[in-house]
């Protein structure tokens, strides 16, 4: 299979099984907005679960938090959101379509790359293994225009956007002549930088003063609690506060399905720390980070780090996690060290102190702050990703099959009375109704037991639990296993013992330790 197979395929299986749904689809849906099914839910919460567990109950010094989407607005303004939470857009007058004209010029310097390589490989070939690759990037004409292009492109886009000069940046996309990919005219707007925040009204009244932004993160929720949280825990520094909620971004350039949407959740933890050790916090998380991911049994070769060269003015570090979707690699992750930027200036624009008092050495400061900020959908999208699997089983039959880890999986077990009589579904729905207080377990009589199994396969449940004519006298079922599909008799009463060891969290939250 290969990756577009794959992921048009799990985009299919998302919605045939109940994971993911376009949002008020017969009403056509809404564009980069989606709603999560039946087992999507249950994944999902599994996820949130697993992030939450390992940060505020693995860690001794984790406090969580749930704040308000909406926030007072200066918070935006002292965030830097109001002024600087924008992409440049622009328009094409005849297809109507709106574009990111960093996003066209990138594309632009991707196609000039591109031609580039292809002279070089041209020489390559022609020059065999005295070829200095070097030397000829640097000497060869045609390839230092391609070259000196790219450059100009990206000197002119920066400073475009520095100085908030948009024009320059017009007059580049019409000078490379890039043409709309719908209707192939250069015929385009200005450049307008476009915020991506959502705006609304506190009150009824139109007025514009009390316009109110659904938060882009929840990253200053966090912030702006640092002493509520500090003062009534008593937290000493290093300690960390985390949180997931929703977080809304008006992309224009929403596509790949749930990776980019404009509603969607984070689970962000901010990790407040003594000035001058960030760097050793910074490194802790990053590699505290990646385990978790591991621990989830994901083959490492999916996983990167993509450390940012270029830095945000306020950050001394930064790196992406980034795992190899179908699409490519892409980041799930952001670990930053933010240094005192956020919590300076909520000082400067509420007029409040936001310092921690030191105990130890007298002092009062500003922490620095480390974050951790990873995206609950695009982690949900990996681990389908991940675990869509098709195999071919005995008689050249096709199962579908998730491999989630079990932990995460939406239903546990399945109890499957073997026939429909006999006081087989009684059986089955005694088992069920004890085990019902601490497992998501699924019982159903109706079909094959095979098609049941396929069913419970395509959902990622771990276990089928099969009650047989046996069952009644010796009190044991059969117990399947999804992966291998091997199975074995175990006694009633050893069930609940072997779907809270397989399934439950705590063998995966004892990786991480
Ligand atoms: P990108 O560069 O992909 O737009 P970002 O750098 O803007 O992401 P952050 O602001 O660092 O992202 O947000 C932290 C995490 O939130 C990201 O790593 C990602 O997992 C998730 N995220 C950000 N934007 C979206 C979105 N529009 N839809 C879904 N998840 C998102």
């Amino acid at each position: 299979m290969n990756n577009e197979d794959l992921f048009k395929k799990v985009v299919s299986h998302c919605k045939e099984y109940g994971f993911v749904f376009p949002s008020s689809e017969i009403y056509d849906g809404l564009a980069a907005v989606y709603d999560y099914g039946q087992n999507g839910v249950e994944l999902r919460n599994n996820i949130r679960q697993y992030w939450w567990k390992a940060m505020t109950q693995l860690q001794t010094n984790i406090l969580g938090i749930d704040a308000a989407i909406f926030m007072h607005p200066k918070t935006w303004k002292a965030s830097g959101h109001i002024d600087g939470f924008s992409d440049p857009m622009i328009d094409n007058k005849d297809s109507k379509k709106r574009y990111r004209a960093d996003v066209l010029l990138e594309e632009h310097q991707e196609k000039l790359r591109a031609k580039a390589d292809k002279e070089v490989e041209k020489a390559r070939a022609r020059f065999g293994d005295s070829f200095d690759e070097a030397m000829y990037r640097s000497t060869n004409p045609r390839v230092v225009e391609y070259l000196n292009a790219i450059a100009h492109i990206d000197n002119t886009l920066k400073e475009g956007l520095e100085t908030g000069n948009l024009g320059m940046i017009k007059a580049l996309i019409e000078e490379l002549g890039i043409v709309c990919p719908v209707s192939g005219s250069k015929n385009w707007t200005d450049v307008r930088q476009f915020n991506l925040m959502y705006s609304t009204q506190m009150s009824a009244v139109e007025s514009g003063e009390d316009s109110l932004y659904l938060r882009p993160e929840t990253a200053q929720g966090i912030f702006v609690n640092f002493l509520n949280v500090q003062k009534s825990g008593r937290a000493k520094i290093p300690f960390g506060i985390a949180q997931t909620g929703k977080a809304f971004r008006n992309e224009i350039v929403a596509r790949q399905f749930i990776m980019r949407m404009k509603e969607f959740e984070q689970m962000e933890m901010q990790f407040f720390c003594k000035p001058g050790t960030e760097l050793e916090w910074y490194a802790y998380w990053k590699e505290q980070r990646l385990k978790w991911h591991l621990a989830l049994g994901t083959d490492k070769n999916s996983y990167r780090y993509h450390d940012h060269v270029k830095l945000a003015h306020y950050a001394n570090a930064a790196v992406d996690i980034e795992f190899d979707f179908p699409f490519g690699f892409k980041e799930v992750e952001g670990i930053h060290s933010r240094t005192d930027f956020d919590l300076s200036k909520h000082e400067e624009f509420s007029g409040k102190k936001l310092r921690y008092f030191d105990p130890e050495t007298n002092e009062s400061y500003i922490p620095y702050v480390v974050e951790t900020s990873i995206g609950l959908d695009r982690m949900f999208l990996l681990s389908l990703c991940a675990a869509y699997q098709e195999e071919t089983v005995e008689g050249g039959e096709l199962r579908t099959v998730l491999k989630l880890h079990p932990a995460l999986a939406p239903v546990k077990a399945a109890i499957l009375p073997l026939v429909k009589k006999d006081g087989l579904p009684e059986l089955a729905e005694k088992i069920y109704n004890d085990l019902r207080f601490d497992f998501k377990l699924y019982i159903e009589d109706k079909d094959s037991i095979g098609k049941r199994y396929r069913r419970m396969d395509a959902i990622g449940t771990p276990f089928c639990i099969t009650v047989d004519h046996d069952s009644i006298t010796n009190d044991d079922v059969t117990i399947r296993h999804r992966d291998t599909m091997e199975q074995r008799r175990v006694k009633v009463s050893e069930l609940r013992d072997i779907l809270a060891k397989e399934t439950g969290m705590s063998a995966l939250l004892q990786k991480l330790v």
